[in-house]
């Protein structure tokens, strides 16, 4: 994934993709954690249409979803 400097600098970084995924875990919203490649940590991003979802995230969907 592409990283503008600007977005890297603006967003919290995270040492580990497990470190990144704990907090996308507890976000009410779906985030998915992706390595920077301009600071090497990890990043969030709430772009998910089109991404390989966290395991998390799609046992949420499974368990939401309407009958
Ligand atoms: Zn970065």
């Amino acid at each position: 994934m592409r990283t503008s400097p600007g977005i890297c600098q603006r967003k919290a970084q995270y040492p580990d993709e497990a470190a990144a995924l704990t907090v996308a875990a507890r976000a009410p919203f779906p985030l998915r954690p992706y390595r920077c490649e301009l600071c090497r940590h990890f990043h969030l991003t709430g772009r998910t249409r089109g991404m390989k979802l966290p395991q998390f995230e799609l046992e949420r969907r499974r368990s939401a979803a309407p009958r």
